[in-house]
C-alpha cells in the first residue's frame, strides 16, 4: 500500500535504503533504543505509526484507551456525531482505505466513526504497534545519548531518538469547578468517558451541565427519553441546522472517482475540507440580498452559513446581523418567548465559540418534560447527594451528566513530565502560556514533535488533514537529519519566537478572542489566557511549514551524530 499524500522528492529513495538496512541487520532487538515513541492513538498517532513503520523506522506507541480513536473511543455519549463531512472527515493518505471504506452519512455518528478507525487499523495493521491501556507518565531529553527516555503507568522504561506526541487538542476532560463534584450519589457520567454499556433514561430525572457542542448533542438526543430533563446552562451556544442525509450510492460513487482531486482543494483550502467558503464582503451585497444569502444557508444546514460572507470572523458589526440572524430563527422554533430569550446568545460574536450543528437542540425545549435552568439568574451553589443545589432550590435528579469541556490544546502535555534540555519541563516553558513553533516543537525539547499541537490550526480546521500535514513534516525532517547525520533538532529561539509573533498578530484581527472559551483557556482555572491557535488558515499554515525545512532549515539547531558511536 502507498501512501498517498505529498512527499518530498527522494523520500521514496531513503525509504528504500533504509528497510534494505534494516533486514540486513537486527537493529530491532529488545533493549536497543527505538528510533521513534508515538503517545496518543488517536487520528494523529495512527498516522504517525503508520508513516513511520512504513519508513522502516522501529517504532513504539502507547495509548492509555483500550483501543485506537482518541476522542471517538472515549466520547460514546448519546448523540455523537461529527461537525464536518465525513467524506472530508477521513484519512486521505491511503487511496485503498478510501475506496474501501463508505461512509453511510454526510455527518457521521460515533458507532461509525469508530468502525471507520478499525477498519483502518485492520486495513493496515496498526493495532500490533500500540501498547494500549498504557499512560506515558514521563517523557525526559537525555542530552548526553541523545535520546528520549519514556516512562509508563506500567513501569515500563522505553527510550528512543524521536518522540512524537499526537495527545490531541481535546484529550483531557475539565472536571467540573463545583463545590461537591463527587458528592452525587446517583447515575454521574461525564460525556468525554462515557460507559461502554448502554445507559438508560427513560423515567428518569436528569440534569445536564453544559451546552456547548457536546452538551447540545447530548440534550436533543436523550430529551425526549428521560422522565425530565434539566438543562442546566450557563453561556448559550449558537447552534445551526445539521440537515444531516443519508449517502446515495450515486454521490459516493462519484466523490470516490474524484477524491484525489477533492483532497488537493481540502488541503489547500483555509479549513482543510470542502466546506463552502466565501470572498463576498457582508456589506458589500444589499440588506435584501444578505437576508436571502442567510436564508439559502439556513435551509441548506450544514457549515452554510459559514460560508456566507469572508468577513465574519474580521467584522464585528457583519458578525452582529448574522447573530441577530440567528437568534431571529430560535423564536420561529422555541414556543415559549422566556426560554427562547434564555437560549439566545447575546455577549459574544457568533462563531467566535466553535458553531453547533443540531437537529432538534431548539425544538427539544418544546417538550414539556425538558426545563432550561438559566445559571446566570440562578447560578448552581453546590452539587449534593441528591442533585443539584442552584441559589434558588435543590433539583433532585436520578443521573447527573457533565458536558463541562475539556483542558484544551495544552492538557495533555502538560497532564506529565516532559523534561527537556537543561531539566527545564513543558509546564515551566508554557508557565505565560503556550509556545512552539508551527505547533510542530518547541525550543529547548529536541527531537520532540506534536502533531496538532498549540499555535498550529487546531481546532479551526480538519483535525485530520492537520494530522497528516504534520506527521508528513515530521518524516521530513527525519529523513532530513538521517542524510545530514545530525541527531538532535530543535527550532532556534529566534524561530519560536518569530512564529508566536504571527500567531498573535492574526489573533490579533480576529474576533475569536471576544468570546470566553477552550481556545483560550479561559474555561479552566488558572490557566495562562491567550489564543493559541494559528487563525491564518491550513493553506497558509501549510506553506509556513514548507517554507521552514525549504531555506536550508535556517530556523533550526541541530547536532552532529559523533560519527565513531554511529559506526
Ligand atoms: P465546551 O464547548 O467547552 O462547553 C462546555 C460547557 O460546559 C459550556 O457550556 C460551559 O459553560 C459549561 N460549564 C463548564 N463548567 C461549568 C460550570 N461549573 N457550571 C455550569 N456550566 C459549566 O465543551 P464541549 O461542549 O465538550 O466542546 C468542546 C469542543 O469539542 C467543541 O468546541 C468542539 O471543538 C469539540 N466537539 C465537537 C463535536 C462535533 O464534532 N460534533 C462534538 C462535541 C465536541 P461556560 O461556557 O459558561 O463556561
Amino acid at each position: 500500500m502507498e501512501d498517498s499524500n505529498p512527499s518530498p522528492q527522494g523520500l521514496k529513495v531513503w525509504v528504500h535504503r533504509r528497510r534494505t538496512k534494516m533486514s540486513n541487520s537486527n537493529s530491532a532487538t529488545r533493549g536497543k533504543p527505538l528510533d521513534l515513541i508515538v503517545v496518543g492513538g488517536g487520528f494523529g498517532g495512527m498516522y504517525a505509526v503508520y508513516k513511520f513503520r512504513e519508513m522502516g523506522l522501529n517504532i513504539q506507541a502507547f495509548e492509555a484507551g483500550g483501543g485506537l480513536g482518541g476522542v471517538w473511543y472515549w466520547n460514546r455519549y448519546p448523540g455523537a456525531r461529527v461537525d464536518l463531512p465525513s467524506i472530508d472527515y477521513s484519512f486521505s493518505f491511503s487511496k485503498e482505505v478510501e475506496q474501501e471504506w463508505t461512509w453511510s452519512e454526510q455527518f457521521a455518528a460515533q458507532p461509525e466513526l469508530l468502525r471507520y478507525i478499525n477498519f483502518v487499523a485492520e486495513r493496515l495493521d496498526l493495532n500490533k504497534h500500540f501498547q494500549f491501556n498504557t499512560r506515558v507518565t514521563s517523557a525526559v531529553w537525555d542530552e548526553a545519548r541523545k535520546l528520549w527516555v519514556v516512562k509508563t503507568d506500567k513501569g515500563e522504561t522505553y527510550e528512543a531518538t524521536y518522540c512524537v506526541m499526537a495527545t490531541g487538542p481535546l484529550s483531557v476532560p475539565k472536571e467540573p469547578d463545583i463545590a461537591g463534584y463527587r458528592k452525587f450519589k446517583g447515575e454521574a457520567y461525564h460525556a468525554a468517558r462515557w460507559p461502554h454499556e448502554e445507559v438508560d433514561f427513560a423515567g428518569k430525572r436528569v440534569g445536564v451541565i453544559g451546552t456547548g457542542s457536546t452538551g447540545i448533542q447530548i440534550i436533543q438526543e436523550i430529551g425526549p427519553k428521560c422522565g425530565e430533563l434539566f438543562v442546566f446552562q450557563r453561556t448559550p451556544s449558537f447552534t445551526m441546522p445539521m440537515r444531516n442525509q443519508k449517502l446515495e450510492p450515486d454521490y459516493v460513487a462519484e466523490v470516490k472517482r474524484n477524491y484525489a482531486g477533492l483532497r488537493e482543494a481540502a488541503r489547500n483550502s483555509a479549513v482543510g475540507g470542502l466546506r463552502p467558503q466565501s470572498t463576498r464582503a457582508f456589506f458589500s451585497v444589499t440588506p435584501a440580498q444578505r437576508r436571502s444569502l442567510l436564508e439559502d444557508a439556513w435551509r441548506q444546514g450544514g457549515l452554510a452559513m459559514l460560508g456566507t460572507f469572508s468577513d465574519l470572523l474580521l467584522n464585528a458589526e457583519a458578525n452582529e446581523h448574522v447573530a441577530e440572524f440567528v437568534r431571529g430563527k430560535i423564536n420561529e422554533v422555541v414556543k415559549d418567548p422566556v426560554t427562547a430569550e434564555k437560549l439566545k446568545p447575546k455577549d459574544y460574536p457568533i462563531f467566535a465559540r466553535r458553531p453547533c450543528l443540531d437537529t432538534s437542540y431548539y425544538e427539544t425545549y418544546n417538550l414539556p418534560t425538558v426545563h432550561l435552568v438559566d445559571c446566570f439568574e440562578e447560578p448552581i451553589v453546590e452539587i449534593t447527594e441528591k442533585g443539584v443545589r442552584t441559589e434558588g432550590r435543590e433539583i433532585e435528579l436520578d443521573m447527573l451528566i457533565f458536558a463541562t469541556g475539556y483542558d484544551g490544546l495544552t492538557g495533555a502535555l502538560l497532564a506529565f513530565d516532559v523534561v527537556g534540555r537543561d531539566g527545564h519541563t513543558v509546564n515551566e516553558k508554557w508557565n505565560e502560556g503556550a509556545r512552539s513553533y508551527l505547533g510542530l516543537m518547541m525550543e529547548g525539547f529536541p527531537n520532540l514533535f506534536m502533531t496538532t499541537g498549540p499555535n498550529g490550526p487546531a481546532a479551526l480546521a480538519n483535525i485530520i488533514a492537520i494530522s497528516e500535514n504534520d506527521v508528513n513534516w515530521i518524516a521530513d525532517a527525519i529523513v532530513h537529519m538521517d542524510r545530514q547525520g545530525l541527531c538532535a533538532m530543535e527550532p532556534t529561539k529566534k524561530a519560536e519566537d518569530d512564529w508566536m509573533a504571527v500567531v498573535a498578530s492574526l489573533a490579533g484581527r480576529s474576533l475569536l478572542t471576544k468570546a470566553k472559551t477552550w481556545y483560550l483557556g479561559t474555561n479552566v482555572k488558572d490557566k495562562p489566557q491567550g489564543l493559541t491557535l494559528f487563525t491564518g488558515g491550513f493553506h497558509k499554515y501549510r506553506e509556513y511549514c514548507a517554507a521552514a525545512t525549504q531555506n536550508g532549515h535556517a530556523n533550526f539547531r541541530f547536532e552532529q551524530r559523533d560519527k565513531s558511536a554511529a559506526a
